[in-house]
C-alpha cells in the first residue's frame, strides 16, 4: 500500500469521540496505577467502537487490551493515560495557574497519547472491516507510564506473546520518527533500620537511619564522577523517621532512580548504589533492605519500521496548524528561556528557527543532540518489533513536565496534533497488515539485534507491579 489517504479518512471519520476522549481524561489527571477513572473512560470508549476487551492485563486494574479483527497479522497501538502530581494548571492560558493549588496534571500529554493511540486503532479496526482484510489490531491501554514500568510487568506475563510489531508516540514539540534512544532504569527503594533513642538525654543509645539516608547520598554523589557520562542517579526522600528532633530516627526510606546506556551497565550500577548503601549502614550501625520498585529496558530500534514509518510523515507532512493557534504557542514561548528552546532544536539538529508550531518533517538521520530519559516502551521493544512517532502538538521548545504541557494539552494545536500522528500511526499500521515483507524485515531486524544482547526482564520475577506507587 503505497498511498496512504485511504486510512486517513478513517481517522478523520473518528476524531471527534477521540478528542472528546482526550479532554475528559486531560480533566481527570489520575497518578500511576490510581488511573482508575481514566482507565474506566478508555475501556468505556472501547466497548462503544466495539472491540472485544481483555482487562486487569498482568494483574493491574488500570491495564487493558482492546481487540478487533480476525486471524492474520496483529498489530498492538500503545498508549498511556497517567498524570503527573503538582501540575494541576488551567488550559488556554499563557500563565501558571493551578486549577487546584498542589493538584496533579497531565504534564506530559498522556491524556493525548491513549487517546491518539485509539483513535489509530480504531481507524485500522474501520479499515479492516470496510475492506475485508484479515488481520488484528490491539489497543493497548498501558497505565502508569511515570515511573510504574506497567508495560515492562505487561510484556513479563506475555501479552505482547503472538504480537507482530507494536506501534506508539509521543507528544513533542516536532514531527519525526522517535530515536530509539533511552536509558535503562531502575526504581529502588532503600529503608534503613536503626534505633531511636531520646536525641539529648541518651544520644549514644540511638542509631539513627536518617544519618544513613544522608551519608548514601554523600556516597552516590562522590560515585558520580566515576560513572559512564550517560548514566544518571537521582533519588527523593520518601520517609525521614519523623518531623521530632529530639527523637534519633529509627528508620528512613530514600527511593533510588538507576539510569544507564543499557541493561548491563544499569545491573553494573545498580550494584555499586547498593554498596554504597551498605557502607552508608556500615557507618551507621544500621541495617539497610534494597527493593526494586520498578525498572525498564532502553530502547531497541528498528530500521526497517522507522523507515515506514518515516516515509508516510512524509507523504502527510506537517500538522495543519493555523494563525490562532501559532498566536497561542507564541504566548507560551513567551513564558520559556532561550534554552529551552534552543535545547529542542538541538534535540532534532535544526538550527534554531522562529516558528512556534512545528512546520516541517525532520529527517531520519538529522544530527540530534538527543536527551536520553526511560520509558518503559523499551521492554516492549525487545519483546517485539517496535516504531514511536513524536507528534507535534505544543509550542516549540515546551519542555515535558512543565505547565505549559497541561496549558497545551487541550487547545486545538493539541486536537490537530493529536489527529495528525493517529494518521501516521494508522497508516504504518496498515502497511504492516498488509506488507509481509516488511514484517518479515521487520522481525529479521529484531532477531539480529536481540541475538547480539538477549533480553531478560529488569524486574525480578517476585516483584509484583508496586499499585500502591501513588500513595507513597
Ligand atoms: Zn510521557
Amino acid at each position: 500500500m503505497n498511498d496512504s489517504r485511504d486510512i486517513w479518512q478513517f481517522v478523520d471519520a473518528k476524531q471527534e469521540p477521540l478528542i472528546a476522549l482526550s479532554d475528559r481524561v486531560w480533566a481527570m489527571p489520575e497518578l500511576c496505577y490510581a488511573e482508575t477513572r481514566s482507565a474506566a473512560e478508555h475501556a468505556a470508549e472501547l466497548e462503544r467502537q466495539g472491540f472485544r476487551i481483555t482487562r486487569n492485563v498482568a494483574g493491574i486494574p488500570t491495564a487493558m487490551i482492546g481487540e478487533a479483527g480476525e486471524d492474520g497479522p496483529v498489530i498492538a497501538i500503545l498508549g498511556e493515560y497517567d498524570a503527573l502530581p503538582g501540575l494541576s494548571q488551567e488550559a488556554g492560558i499563557a500563565e501558571p495557574r493551578p486549577l487546584e493549588n498542589g493538584g496533579n496534571g497531565h504534564g506530559c500529554g498522556h491524556n493525548l497519547l491513549g487517546a491518539g493511540a485509539m483513535l489509530a486503532a480504531v481507524a485500522v479496526k474501520d479499515w479492516l472491516a470496510r475492506n475485508g482484510l484479515k488481520g488484528r489490531v490491539r489497543y493497548y491501554g498501558c497505565p502508569a507510564e511515570e515511573g510504574g514500568a506497567a508495560k515492562a510487568f505487561m510484556v513479563r506475563a506475555g501479552a505482547f506473546g503472538d504480537v507482530d510489531a507494536a506501534i506508539s508516540w509521543h507528544p513533542a514539540s516536532f514531527c519525526e520518527v522517535m530515536p530509539a534512544v533511552s536509558l535503562a532504569n531502575t526504581r529502588i527503594d532503600f529503608t534503613f533500620h536503626g534505633r531511636a533513642s531520646h536525641a539529648a538525654a541518651s544520644p549514644h543509645l540511638g542509631r539513627s537511619a536518617l544519618d544513613a539516608v544522608e551519608l548514601m547520598s554523600v556516597g552516590v554523589n562522590y560515585m558520580r564522577e566515576h560513572m559512564p557520562g550517560d548514566a544518571r542517579v537521582h533519588y527523593a526522600l520518601l520517609e525521614t523517621g519523623g518531623i521530632a528532633p529530639n527523637v534519633v530516627q529509627a528508620r528512613a526510606k530514600v527511593r533510588y532512580s538507576v539510569r544507564a546506556r543499557d541493561l548491563a551497565g544499569m545491573h553494573e550500577l545498580v550494584e555499586r548504589v547498593k554498596r554504597v548503601a551498605q557502607g552508608a549502614a556500615l557507618m551507621t550501625e544500621t541495617r539497610v533492605e534494597p527493593q526494586i520498585i520498578s525498572a525498564v529496558s532502553n530502547l531497541l530500534a528498528n530500521d526497517p519500521l522507522e523507515r515506514a514509518m518515516h516515509d508516510v510523515l512524509q507523504q502527510l507532512g506537517p500538522p495543519p496548524f493555523d494563525m490562532a493557534d501559532r498566536k497561542f504557542a507564541r504566548a507560551i514561548q513567551d513564558t520559556l528561556t532561550d534554552q529551552d528552546i534552543d535545547s529542542v532544536y538541538r534535540t532534532v539538529g535544526e538550527p534554531r528557527g522562529d516558528a512556534p508550531l512545528c512546520d516541517k518533517i525532520i529527517p531520519l538521520d538529522a544530527p540530534r543532540n538527543l536527551m536520553r530519559g526511560s520509558t518503559d516502551v523499551g521492554d516492549v521493544s525487545w519483546a517485539v518489533p517496535t516504531v514511536q512517532a513524536h507528534g507535534a502538538m505544543m509550542a516549540i521548545g515546551t519542555p515535558l513536565h512543565s505547565w505549559q504541557v497541561v496549558a497545551q494539552g487541550k487547545m486545538p494545536a493539541a486536537h490537530k496534533g493529536m489527529v495528525h500522528v493517529a494518521k501516521v500511526m494508522a497508516a504504518t499500521a496498515c502497511k504492516l497488515l498488509t506488507d509481509q515483507a516488511l514484517r518479515d524485515a521487520a522481525k529479521a531486524d529484531h532477531a539480529a539485534r536481540t541475538a547480539r544482547h538477549p533480553y531478560h526482564c529488569p524486574i525480578p520475577a517476585d516483584v509484583a507491579p508496586p499499585l500502591d506507587m501513588a500513595r507513597v
